[in-house]
């Protein structure tokens, strides 16, 4: 049988990893989980992890790749990243067979197995960053998170996904009112930022737009943000706008410490 699942295995500034599997192959976006959790998670999710074709990293932050090293020399599967974030990542990294590196640009799709990729460049400060378009001829899903604005490059990038991981990070009064140093705040809310729940929510509305039925609020912030406030920002403009929950859409969020709900697609 054919299908597309996806599942966040972690979500916010503590890590971030989301799995995209078919019938033939399993990917991790981003490794921002310990060897320990994603065999946990593998298992709890009955996936062999032979089936992992490939890791894929949007850019070089610690909360996306603090696993890395231990997964690639655990598990020897091979690595998808762009060459500056693979150049910023070296000296932390340690040692494994730079046979497994796959280096891939913006805008160019690759294949893994069953699966057509697609890279395309983000706001955020880091060297290179990158959201993905992930597709396996069912369907598709987009993973957009640490960004600080959300401009036509991601919109044409993500035009017409059937599943969005999409951030949600902070509330702009939380964030204006909490403990979090000025620069930091203003690093956050910078154009090299994050995306707020408001930002995200206008978002949201270009996306249903362009066809996209379910969104995952991700990679939202422990200090600055709650899941229930960041799903009523974003419900609210919807519903304003004149969308339909549970008819034109399905908004979630996803976990900080735990897998999210999985999400499926089905021929
Ligand atoms: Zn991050
Ligand atoms: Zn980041």
């Amino acid at each position: 049988m054919k299908y597309l699942k996806t599942c966040a295995l972690r979500s916010g500034s503590s890590g971030n990893s989301i799995l995209v599997s078919s019938a033939h192959s399993t990917l991790l976006f981003d490794a921002g989980i310990t060897g320990k959790g994603l065999a946990h998670a593998l298992e709890k999710l009955c996936l062999n992890p032979d089936r992992l074709k490939g890791i894929l990293i949007t850019h070089e932050h610690w909360d996306h790749t603090s696993g890395l090293g231990v997964l690639l020399r655990r598990y020897k599967v091979p690595l998808y990243i762009n060459k500056d974030t693979l150049r910023a990542l070296s000296p932390s990294i340690g040692k494994f067979d730079p046979n497994l590196i796959n280096i891939f640009h913006s805008w160019e799709e690759f294949q893994i197995d069953d699966f057509a990729i697609k890279p395309f460049p983000v706001s955020h400060d880091a060297e290179d960053p990158v959201g993905f378009t992930v597709s396996n001829g069912l369907g598709s899903v987009g993973i957009c998170t640490d960004l600080g604005y959300a401009d036509e490059t991601v919109y044409q990038a993500l035009r017409g996904v059937d599943i969005c991981y999409l951030e949600a990070n902070y509330d702009p009064e939380l964030l204006k009112v909490g403990s979090y140093p000025l620069y930091l705040k203003e690093r956050i809310a910078g154009h090299k930022g994050h995306l707020s729940n408001d930002e995200c929510a206008r978002a949201c509305l270009r996306l249903l737009e362009q066809g996209t039925e379910r969104i995952i609020l991700s990679h939202l912030s422990n200090e600055n943000n709650f899941p229930h406030l960041a799903l009523l920002t974003v419900n609210d403009a919807l519903v304003e706008a004149g969308a339909n929950e549970g008819i034109d859409y399905k908004l979630l969020t996803a976990r900080r410490y735990d897998l999210s709900e999985t999400q499926e697609l089905k021929a």
